[in-house]
């Protein structure tokens, strides 16, 4: 076989760059266009209490039709979305969505957990973004209590003041915060006890690794559930996978649970039979 030469090495590069870029443009057209027609939904990821093994909450996950079909979900589009400042309009309409939802089981089937909704990395600069959560809240009339902002900790490194502050004018609004896959981003642990979060969720690269005999992750792991502990804060350990896992995450205290084990995301139709059978 002959050995790449420089230009063809250099062709194959400009090719991939050029798809690249041709992906990101179809994303974003695609996203446009989805905005425009509300063509969304919101599939219903059940958290457990470790303990009780009964539902407690409920992360819910946004999914684009027009762009699964083409095998694209949010991991790929949502920072597409965020480069391109269409990100507001979606957690607009997450938020939107997810608390209509909230009402309608709460008033059906007397659900009382929380909803867990993602929020962008965007949305901790983003000056009028507690007021949007603020008058989506008094819109639906849903207690504040009932809602879980989730933030991830890459989004802090930018501005970690200002992220702070921002924090804590999300907190002031009554809603609580918890910081998503912890583990994969930068945040030193006293970091951690900085943050003005009520929840920890531990990443599930942590908690398959207690099933692959990995020191590191299991120490990982101990070491959130003990300064959760000291700092009062609850842990969601993501990304369950089997009892034992689940043996070893009660045994030191981890309060819930979200894994394909308990559930996959699930439909609208099927998360309601899922409370409808619980009650
Ligand atoms: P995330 O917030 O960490 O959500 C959990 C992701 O892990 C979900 O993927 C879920 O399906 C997957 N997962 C949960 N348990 C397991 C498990 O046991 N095994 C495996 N293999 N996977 C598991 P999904 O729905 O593709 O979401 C990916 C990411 O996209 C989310 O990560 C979140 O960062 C983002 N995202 C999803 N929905 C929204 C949204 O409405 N708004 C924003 N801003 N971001 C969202
Ligand atoms: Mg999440
Ligand atoms: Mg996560
Ligand atoms: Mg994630």
């Amino acid at each position: 076989q002959a050995k790449l030469k420089g230009k063809n090495r250099l062709q194959f590069f400009n090719r991939d760059i050029a798809g690249g870029i041709q992906r990101k443009q179809f994303i974003e057209r695609t996203l446009t266009k989805a905005i425009e027609h509300s063509h969304f939904h919101l599939v219903y990821m059940p958290i457990y209490s470790a303990v009780s093994r009964e539902v407690v909450g409920v992360e819910v996950l946004i999914r684009a039709p027009t762009l699964t079909a083409k095998g694209i979900g949010p991991e790929e589009f949502i920072p597409v979305a965020e480069s391109t400042g269409l990100i507001k309009a979606i957690d607009t309409w997450v938020l939107n969505e997810s608390l209509s939802r909230l009402n309608y089981v709460s008033d059906r089937y007397g659900f009382d957990g929380f909803f867990a909704i993602n929020i962008s990395a965007v949305e901790l600069h983003n000056k009028e973004f507690p007021g949007t959560v603020r008058s989506m809240l008094m819109k639906h009339q849903v207690v504040p209590e009932r809602i879980e902002l989730e933030i991830t900790e890459t989004s802090f490194v930018d501005n970690i003041e200002g992220s702070i502050r921002q924090l804590n004018h999300l907190k002031s609004l009554g809603v609580s915060l918890s910081l998503d896959d912890f583990g994969t981003g930068y945040t030193a642990f006293t970091q951690l006890i900085e943050f003005p979060v009520d929840k920890v969720k531990i990443d599930r690269s942590f908690i398959q690794g207690l099933s692959n005999s990995s020191t590191d992750k299991r120490r990982m792991v101990d070491i959130v559930l003990a300064l959760a502990d000291l700092y009062q804060l609850e842990v969601i350990a993501e990304g369950v996978e089997n009892e034992a896992q689940i043996g070893y995450l009660k045994d030191r205290g981890c309060e819930m649970l979200q894994g394909f084990y308990l559930s996959k995301p699930l439909s609208w139709n099927d998360f309601q039979k899922l409370i409808e059978h619980a009650e």
